[in-house]
Order: structure tokens, then C-alpha cells, then sequence
């Protein structure tokens, strides 16, 4: 399995980062070390003093493919969810500056926080997905899937060109504004709509 993370793909995101989206998707990889269940502690790593939460939409691929056409991508995916990039942002910000790879900073043990998932049939319209996270009970990201430069469909589609999309990857979809970073003892969680999808706590 493997975990497909876009970067900036929501305008005010991409705004807070001191960046601008993409003229095409941007992404990069997780392994499967990365990932971490739902309701699992998060453990703050020694490696880094800013550890920041990016909410973002996850989807499952439920079929092997490759090439997908952007008409044919939504065969590809049954669930979606919610996760977490756990991102290191102060060695991110020293990889961007040395043109290093992100992996440091994006790829480290349990730096992928996967929630539930729920039939993409039960969400009605998926370019109209509303989605949230709270920080210790008050909301601190809030995104809609009608924001993103790229759909999920256009996505898999881009990807899907690179490299072959495997039953059981997950693909997080990019966060919307409102990064930050988490302390110790910190209660992590994720809704989509008013129901709860994610759980996790700072450790
Ligand atoms: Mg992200």
C-alpha cells in the first residue's frame, strides 16, 4: 500500500505557504510505516519542534489502474475519509530551501493519521464535501472539496499516469487553510459534516 499526498491544492492554502497552486498536481509519497490508525496516539518526534496538523479528504483506491481516463476515474474509488499529514514544518522549510527532498519532514513514522472511511454514495456531490478538524473541541481548519484546483476524479487521472494506483492506496487530497502546529496532550478531530471520522491525541 501506498499513500499519494497532493500538495497545494487549495488556493488559500497555497496563500498561507507563500506559494500559489500548481499549474498541474503536485504530489508526493508516504510509505506504509507512515500510517497511523484511528484513535491511535500520535507521538511528537525528537527530530522536530514544530509538527503541524493539515486536515485533508482521503480516498481509497478500490481497483488496479493506470492511465485513467478523468470520464473512467470514478470506477477507481468506493470510500472516502478523512487523514492527517503530519508535517514537519521547520525540516520541510530546510528542504525546500536546500532543494532537498521532502521525506524528512513529510514521510516519518506515523506522519499519515488515517480516519474512518464512508460510501462515496452516501456523500451526495463530492466537488460539495464539507470537512473540518478541531483543536482540544474548537475548529481551526475548515475546507470544502468545491475549493480544490484539482477534483478527486482529475486527480487519480494525473497520477494514475506516473504510477499504477494499487487496491488499497490512499490518495490525501491537500488541506485548506489553517495549518498549525500540535503541542503535547492535544485532541485531534476530523468531521466530515457533523460526523466525526477521525480521532487522535498528541502524545
Ligand atoms: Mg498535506
Amino acid at each position: 500500500m501506498k499513500i499519494i499526498c497532493i500538495g497545494q491544492n487549495y488556493f488559500r492554502h497555497a496563500l498561507e505557504m507563500n506559494s500559489t497552486v500548481p499549474a498541474n498536481p503536485m504530489f508526493f509519497l508516504k510509505p506504509d510505516s507512515a500510517y497511523l490508525r484511528n484513535n491511535h496516539p500520535f507521538f511528537l518526534p525528537d527530530f522536530s519542534n514544530e509538527i503541524h496538523h493539515e486536515i485533508e479528504i482521503v480516498v481509497k483506491i478500490s481497483r488496479l489502474g493506470k492511465c485513467i481516463e478523468p470520464q473512467f476515474a470514478h470506477r477507481y474509488y468506493d470510500e472516502i475519509g478523512l487523514g492527517i499529514d503530519f508535517t514537519a514544518r521547520d525540516l520541510q522549510r530546510e528542504c525546500i530551501a536546500n532543494g532537498w527532498p521532502w521525506e524528512m519532514s513529510k514521510a516519518f513514522d506515523q506522519s499519515a493519521c488515517v480516519g474512518e472511511f464512508m460510501d462515496k454514495s452516501k456523500l451526495g456531490d463530492l466537488h460539495n464535501i464539507d470537512f473540518s478538524l478541531t483543536l482540544n473541541g474548537k475548529t481551526v481548519q475548515q475546507g470544502n472539496t468545491a475549493d480544490m484546483a484539482f477534483y478527486i476524479d482529475d486527480l487519480i487521472a494525473y497520477i494514475s499516469k506516473f504510477m499504477t494506483l494499487k487496491i488499497g492506496d490512499l490518495i490525501f487530497t491537500g488541506t485548506p487553510q489553517g495549518i498549525g502546529p500540535v503541542h503535547i496532550n492535544d485532541q485531534l478531530e476530523g468531521f466530515i459534516g457533523n460526523q466525526k471520522m477521525l480521532e487522535c491525541r498528541i502524545k
